[in-house]
């Protein structure tokens, strides 16, 4: 039962990811440098020049509230945390078209994003091990074929019905759905926090959450909610670096802009779930949990032809229903690190884009994150965010740079690469392994599509050696092998929140 770590590390060798291809990246990339800020004007409200399409990937429900859910305001870090400021100037953007950064604040001006290419056709092969070609590029068909954008979806679809069944079998606790997601607005959840393994109040985690990487000063590389327009600059900088992370994509976003979650996947990135609406998972009942994760599990699976074994849940706002729910479904929930003393490696990039910090304030917050990056015993993961282009910019142009060229160095890597997790673990579809994820075994697998049969199953391709989970007796009767073996030292530093 014990997972062969040696098993696991040559697995990972031989599943790493492929040299990839980028020339037409590159050659973009060069042409971006040199073409010239659409609008530079200094503008009150973002410039009418970007395209409708990214006006309304930065005022859509799910984002906005991303930047107001009280949730998210619990992850600022604990007072102390975040206190420290800037003693030197703010440095100057390495990039060219990156504005300084004390005019990256809520209202800059915005440049064109770049276009979407078209550099992988259907059947190219995908640098996994064993993953499935990519599937006929998926064109978003309109109608009633997909759920509303940005909404919860309904609970009594057929899908949805048949996603129900991956719990039979599992204990899924039976907690309340809390108030919003926040500690503030629903006391009685929050006094049970500690109970409920509620993680918006307290940090509370479980040892089956993946919440750090286990060397110290690596740094697990995670953006999330898109993809948008801008994330094709992100992926330009990510290429010309040779970085590589994980994209934490919400459904909404991937049915629009399918081309770019194929970039991203392609280029070596991982590709993980982040709910259909981004909602906080704690405040909705189970069934719209199940719909949530069902519903973007299925388009990430239309579009690439995989099925994710992560998710993050939306401001990190997960207890241990959604958690049962979630490994149920084949999905192992992703945190970003804590501190012991209650630091967070959120870069409050978010809080920018919402108008609430500025550029300058939201570096000042990176600077701590440095600082108690160095003092871990183990590595990190990190919170930034590809949805908008002042994030983005951010990134490109300041918190990725500054960790390029810390010293010590940071060694920067995905999350389940940096967790030293075989590549092919990251997909139902390419996995061999037959203890992770916790695929429901008494359902008879992952039904991805949700027409009432299994898609597929974990630990095909060795079943020969039997199943060993024991996800009958609930998800956390499972013991995570893999997990404790690898993040001993991890959950240690975090346990005591
Ligand atoms: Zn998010």
């Amino acid at each position: 039962m014990k997972l062969q770590v040696a098993t696991l590390v040559s697995a990972l060798q031989l599943g790493a990811v492929a040299a990839h291809n980028n020339h037409a990246r590159h050659a973009r990339a060069l042409v971006n440098r040199q073409a010239p800020v659409v609008s530079s004007a200094v503008s009150a409200t973002p410039s009418s020049a970007a395209p409708a399409s990214s006006a309304s990937s930065v005022i859509v429900p799910g984002s906005a509230s991303s930047v107001v859910a009280p949730g998210s305001a619990s992850s600022v870090a604990a007072p102390g945390s975040v206190s420290a400021t800037t003693t030197v100037p703010p440095p100057l953007a390495t990039g060219t078209e990156i504005p300084p950064l004390a005019s990256i604040s809520f209202g800059m001006a915005t440049k064109a994003p770049l276009t979407d290419v078209d550099t992988y056709t259907a059947g190219a092969t995908p640098p996994v091990s064993g993953a499935p070609p990519l599937p006929t590029a998926f064109v978003y068909p309109g109608g009633t074929t997909w759920p509303a954008m940005d909404k919860v979806p309904p609970t009594d679809s057929e899908e949805v019905q048949s996603w129900m069944k991956e719990l039979e079998g599992f204990h899924i606790p039976d907690w309340t759905p809390t108030t919003d997601g926040s500690c503030v607005n629903d006391l009685a959840a929050a006094a049970e926090a500690a109970d409920r393994g509620w993680w918006t109040c307290g940090g509370h985690t479980r040892d089956t959450d993946i919440v750090s990487c286990p060397d110290k000063l690596t740094w697990g590389v995670s953006f999330d909610d898109g993809p948008s327009p801008y994330s094709t600059n992100l992926l330009d900088y990510l290429d010309e670096k040779d970085i590589r992370a994980t994209f934490f994509v919400v459904g909404s976003r991937v049915i629009e802009r399918p081309k770019l979650l194929v970039e991203e996947y392609m280029s070596g990135h991982e590709i993980s779930v982040h709910t259909w609406s981004h909602r906080p998972l704690t405040s909705l009942t189970t069934e719209q949990v199940v719909a949530e994760l069902g519903w973007t599990r299925k388009a990430i699976k239309t579009v690439l032809g995989i099925t994710p074994t992560t998710m993050r849940p939306p401001f990190g706002d997960i207890d241990d229903r959604v958690r049962a729910i979630s490994l149920a479904m084949g999905m192992v929930p992703i945190m970003w690190t804590r501190t012991p003393s209650g630091g967070v490696f959120d870069t409050n990039d978010w809080r920018v884009a919402g108008g609430i910090v500025d550029g300058e304030e939201s570096f000042a917050t990176f600077q701590t994150i440095l600082t108690n990056a160095s003092a871990l015993e183990t590595g990190f993961i990190v919170l930034q965010h590809d949805l908008y282009e002042i994030t983005v910019d951010l990134a490109i142009g300041y918190t990725l740079d500054a960790a390029l060229k810390h010293q010590p160095a940071f060694t920067l890597e995905p999350i389940g690469q940096c967790i030293k997790m075989p590549t092919t673990d990251l997909y139902l579809e390419s996995t061999t392994n037959t203890t992770f994820p916790y695929t429901n075994q008494t359902a008879g697998g992952i039904d991805t599509d949700g027409d009432g049969k299994a898609d597929a199953k974990a630990g095909e391709a060795n079943s020969i050696t039997g199943n060993t989970s024991t996800g009958k007796n609930g998800a956390f009767a499972i013991s995570a092998p893999l997990l404790s073996a690898l993040f001993l030292a991890a959950v240690g530093a975090v346990a005591s929140l």
